[in-house]
């Protein structure tokens, strides 16, 4: 039975804010309204203005933080002399063995070549003489070179996470991402604004701050435009004011069908995350034959796997709105699909495929339902995780993704046996010839920036992928997904120099990955050693120090700690 009601303190009445937009907007409206009434600081009349006041294509959701009193966050800081070396005429990295990305197994000692931001020979002998000039030689001996890494499902920060302190500075969220070799991301809803994600996009472009690679997806506002023509609207302005493609959430019929068409006939591309509320209707399988690029996370998968229902198997006092209820309820969906292997398996997977259609599977932001002890308690946050993120991952019924106040047993046991099937089918996806990108919804539910998608390469190795075929996710895949696999996504002569550079071998072990490195004894000295981080990400022949970016993140963490008041 349902005993939610007396888990949830009493004044918990705004919980889950991220269901979709238009009750998004409504919520943080309504919160505006309750510190109206707390503090008294606004007058009616504003707030009746400032409801009234439209936000232009793309801004919806930062115009609405903003009016509930969120601050979004300065732009990044221009890059200092130092952060960043070149691009050079002549980057030579020797000695190195190689992981292309594209599959081919581990290979060295290679020397690569790169001249200004391309890549221009891998060879299998040493360097030839070098010229003088602005030529530098990385000593790659014991290293191991693999592309940079594309996070598909990334956002750069959240003006949610103002509910509980200051949003992440976009200074933090690059360096983590640069920090474990993130190169490209995909910001699936600029939802700090596209005028400021676009911006932060251009920037880095010219490599005048440090960050990785920014394609955006713009958020379509699925409870404001409901018809056709509205959306071609919207969609033709979003792209216009520099957004890659757009997200869809939880839009009608007509106006999902509308972003798809339009945004392909401008060039671009389409994310969606099937909003459980209107999934019976639409769900993978449906928006993917409209044209529909990729799915995030997992809903309206199993649903589109459904035998012996239409609708999931809700308990009749069920209530979406509550976080732990919608999350608890999900972990028992895979099992109300077809079996893995059946006949309706195989047809939607088949069909999937031939429509090229890609998906991104965030296992990692899941990981918290089937081990809500290890995701809170890992052992970066003390180093890595800002105060205020730190609080908005902690139980809250009136954040989003903080609905753990009463995680059970049972709970993470139904969630361990929800993702073996969802992996199976991942699995079998990739199997088939599918396509799967790695992306990691960072931000939410304990996940810190850059570390959690180094976790989602290693629970795309626990789904049954090779490691290689986990790197090739990870890069080359996302870069088709991103429609730039001509110009990134692995490293062959041509491409643009995106290299990540480590002393260990990823592909051996992930974990020397995670900035914090990895536990290893020293059989010699018989010490505990910590090995591996990423050593140099490079990016656009630009060469950064990965470790001198994470200790700006440690400090960024320490100062925010010892200057904090309360
Ligand atoms: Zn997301």
């Amino acid at each position: 039975m349902n005993d939610l009601g007396n888990r949830l303190p009493e004044q918990a009445v705004y919980y889950n804010i991220n269901n979709n937009l238009g009750r998004e907007l409504e919520v943080i409206y309504q919160i505006l309204a309750k510190l109206l009434l707390v503090s008294a600081c606004l007058s009616a009349a504003v707030l009746t203005h400032a409801a009234e006041t439209k936000p232009a294509p793309g801004e919806e959701r930062a115009f609405a933080a903003m009016k509930a009193g969120i601050d979004i966050p300065a732009p990044a800081p221009a890059r200092p002399v130092g952060e960043g070396e070149g691009p050079f005429d002549l980057l030579v990295i020797k000695d190195v063995v190689l992981i292309d990305g594209a599959g081919a197994p581990p290979r060295g000692p290679v020397t690569i070549t790169i001249e200004g931001n391309r890549i221009a020979s891998i060879k299998n002998e040493p360097p030839e003489e070098i010229a003088d000039g602005n030529t530098h030689v990385i000593d790659g001996k014991g290293m191991y070179a693999m592309p940079g890494l594309v996070d598909a499902h990334a956002h750069a920060g959240n003006p949610m996470q103002g509910l509980a302190g200051p949003v992440v500075p976009p200074e933090y969220v690059f360096k983590l991402w640069m920090g474990h070799g993130i190169t490209t991301v995909r910001d699936v809803g600029a939802v700090m604004g596209l005028d400021w994600t676009v911006s932060h996009k251009e920037r880095s472009a010219a490599n005048e701050i440090t960050a990785p690679r920014i394609f955006v997806h713009s958020m379509f506002p699925g409870g404001e435009v409901v018809d056709e023509k509205g959306a071609r609207e919207w969609t033709a302005t979003v792209i216009r004011r520099g957004a890659d493609g757009v997200k869809l959430r939880g839009a009608t019929e007509a106006a999902s069908r509308a972003v798809i068409d339009e945004t392909k006939r401008l060039d671009k591309t389409t994310s969606n995350h099937h909003d459980q509320v209107g999934v019976y209707k639409v769900n993978v399988l449906t928006s993917a034959r409209w044209g529909l690029d990729s799915m995030e996370h997992w809903y309206g998968l199993p649903e589109a796997l459904f035998e012996d229902k239409t609708i999931q198997d809700y308990p009749p006092d069920y209530n979406y709105a509550d976080e732990q209820w919608r999350f608890g309820q999900a972990g028992r969906l895979w099992k109300q699909a077809a079996a893995p292997g059946s006949d309706k398996w195989q047809a939607v997977l088949n069909e999937l495929v031939t429509l090229d259609f890609t998906l991104v599977p965030t296992f990692t932001i899941y990981e918290a339902n089937r081990d809500v002890v290890r995701a809170r308690d890992r052992e970066w946050h003390a180093d890595y995780t800002l105060p205020a993120l730190g609080k908005f991952f902690m139980p809250n019924p009136e954040l989003h993704g903080s609905y753990h106040f009463d995680w059970t047993t049972t709970d993470e046991v139904e969630w361990g046996r929800n993702f073996h099937l969802w992996m199976q089918f991942i699995n079998d996806y990739k199997n088939a010839g599918g396509r799967v990108a790695t992306g990691s919804d960072a931000g939410f539910i304990f996940k810190v920036y850059g570390f959690a998608l180094i976790r989602e390469l290693e629970l795309l190795q626990e789904a049954g992928f090779h490691p290689l075929e986990v790197v090739q996710a990870a890069t080359l895949n996302g870069a088709e997904l991103i429609g730039v696999d001509a110009e990134i996504g692995s490293v062959v002569p041509g491409k643009k120099a995106d290299i990540i550079l480590i002393d260990e071998n990823p592909v051996q072990n992930f974990k020397v990955l995670y900035g914090t490195g990895h536990m290893r004894l020293n059989r010699d000295s018989g010490e505990l050693e910590r090995v591996g981080g990423v050593r140099f990400t490079i990016k656009d022949g630009i060469v950064w120090d990965a470790r001198a970016l994470l200790a700006d993140v440690r400090e960024m963490v320490r100062e925010a700690k010892t200057s904090k008041t309360d």
